[in-house]
């Protein structure tokens, strides 16, 4: 392919994903000439599967405490600078109406990822950006003699003033997202963190494990770390401890469901840090030690089994006896002290060996990436080549489950795609 001079683009967009839709409408929209590039065959594959085929596009109440990676305050820069009122009444322009349901995430009223993506298709239409798929970029450069960016594929060269990498991480690679763009922003200069890891990735357990026999069971636990000793396991400050609240659900593999993914990514920081730190389950969030060995004190004649009745259901009440070797039909009154404690602490305290997570191929996000200070976080821009813009799950940022990593794209879109335009437009 060969770009003519009627064809040349203001802002070149390498990846045609959440972050780079956004910003090639915004920057469209403000009168740039937006040329974006994506490998894919079809676009927008993640967003199709996204909050299971129903795209998750943001969360009611979003703040720099929903993510990890960078900085709480590097992370609200850029998050208020394109809100969730704004990301709404974005959309409700666009015709697409989001609803809220009861955990607080925002869906299409369609409940059909596709209405989103079909919105934002139409949006870079009609906002007269050109996209070229499938056109995969080999490598990207800065050509000084010409003051271009350069981006390289088997399908030609193209170029242009600016430069925005939306190339994502490398969650669901076959969707096209391969950790490519790394490598563009360290033709830059741009280093990567230590480490670039699966995020909200389903978590392995070791083969036989009785948790695995509970397969299709979902209950709502609170998950933390903790070291064999059983004390609790701290990121170095701030993070320190970290501890999440949600439905765990038991695979033929090991344990996913919300809480599982939430957790993963720190499972997987702290185990490179400490790799003896274990996983602990309470079962019972309601209760601590102290409070669930009272209900059961105060249950004398009331059988193992009936006395896990109000709490859990019967299947899993019967699996978690049988791990602490009690006989379900035996009263409270009946065990010895240890014994009861012992099912006490596997309720509320239970440690659980972990063995790895599913890989990127399973995750919905990915930990690590291009530091965010190495970007100014007003502009979105580098701060080691100028005119080079990066947005998205490139960067070092990562969201809970909940429609924050859409949201992390979505508002980091917008800032860079309205910078790069504003430079672009103004330099003609
Ligand atoms: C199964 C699944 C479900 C999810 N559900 C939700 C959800 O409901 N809510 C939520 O908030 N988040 C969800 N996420 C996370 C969310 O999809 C991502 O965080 C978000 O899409 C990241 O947007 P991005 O634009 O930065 O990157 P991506 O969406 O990954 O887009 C990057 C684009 O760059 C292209 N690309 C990469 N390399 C090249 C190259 N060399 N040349 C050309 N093009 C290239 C890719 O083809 C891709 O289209 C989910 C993720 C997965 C995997």
């Amino acid at each position: 392919m060969t770009q003519t001079a009627d064809d040349a683009a203001d802002l070149l967009i390498v990846g045609a994903g959440a972050a780079g839709m956004m910003a090639a409408i915004t920057a469209g929209r403000a009168g740039a000439k937006v040329l974006m590039l994506d490998g894919a065959r079809t676009l927008g594959a993640k967003i199709l599967v996204a909050g299971g085929g129903r795209c998750n596009v943001t969360h009611f109440q979003v703040s720099e405490r929903d993510y990890a990676g960078s900085t709480p305050s590097q992370i609200r820069k850029v998050l208020q600078q394109f809100p969730v009122r704004d990301v709404v009444a974005f959309f409700e322009a666009l015709g697409v109406e989001l609803k809220r349901e009861d955990t607080g995430k925002l869906f299409p009223t369609t409940d059909q990822a596709r209405t989103v993506l079909n919105a934002l298709l139409q949006a870079c239409a009609d906002a007269g950006v050109r996209i070229l798929h499938p056109h995969r970029v080999d490598c990207v450069s800065w050509d000084a003699s010409s003051q271009c960016f350069i981006a390289e594929s088997a399908s030609g060269n193209v170029s242009a003033r600016r430069l925005l990498l939306a190339s994502g991480g490398k969650a669901l690679p076959k969707s096209g997202s391969d950790g490519a763009g790394y490598n563009f922003a360290r033709t830059f200069g741009h280093s990567m963190t230590s480490q670039i890891v699966p995020a909200l990735a389903p978590l392995l357990l070791a083969p036989g494990h009785w948790l695995l026999a509970l397969s299709g069971l979902a209950l709502d636990v609170e998950l933390s770390l903790v070291l064999p000793s059983g004390a609790p396991f701290k990121f170095p400050a701030p993070q320190g401890a970290i501890s999440v609240q949600g439905a765990l659900l038991a695979t033929h593999f090991g344990l996913s469901g919300p809480a599982a993914l939430d957790i993963s990514r720190h499972w997987t920081h702290a185990r490179t840090i400490d790799p003896s730190v274990l996983l602990k389950v309470n079962w019972i969030p309601q209760h601590r030690e102290d409070s669930l060995d009272a209900v059961f004190v105060a249950s004398k004649g009331v059988s193992a089994l009936n006395v896990l009745r109000p709490f859990a259901p019967e299947r899993f009440a019967r699996a978690i006896l049988e791990v602490c070797a009690i006989d379900p039909n035996a009263t409270l009154q009946q065990l010895p002290r240890e014994r009861r404690l012992a099912l006490v602490r596997a309720l509320v305290a239970m440690h659980v060996v972990v063995t790895g997570d599913r890989g990127f191929t399973y995750a919905e996000a990915t930990a690590g990436g291009v530091p965010l200070d190495e970007v100014d976080l007003t502009t979105m821009e580098s701060k080691l080549q100028r005119g080079l813009y990066l947005a998205g799950e490139i960067l070092d940022v990562d969201g809970r489950i909940g429609g924050f990593n859409f949201q992390w794209a979505w508002a980091s879109g917008f800032s860079a795609g309205k910078s790069a335009a504003g430079v672009a437009v103004t330099s003609k």
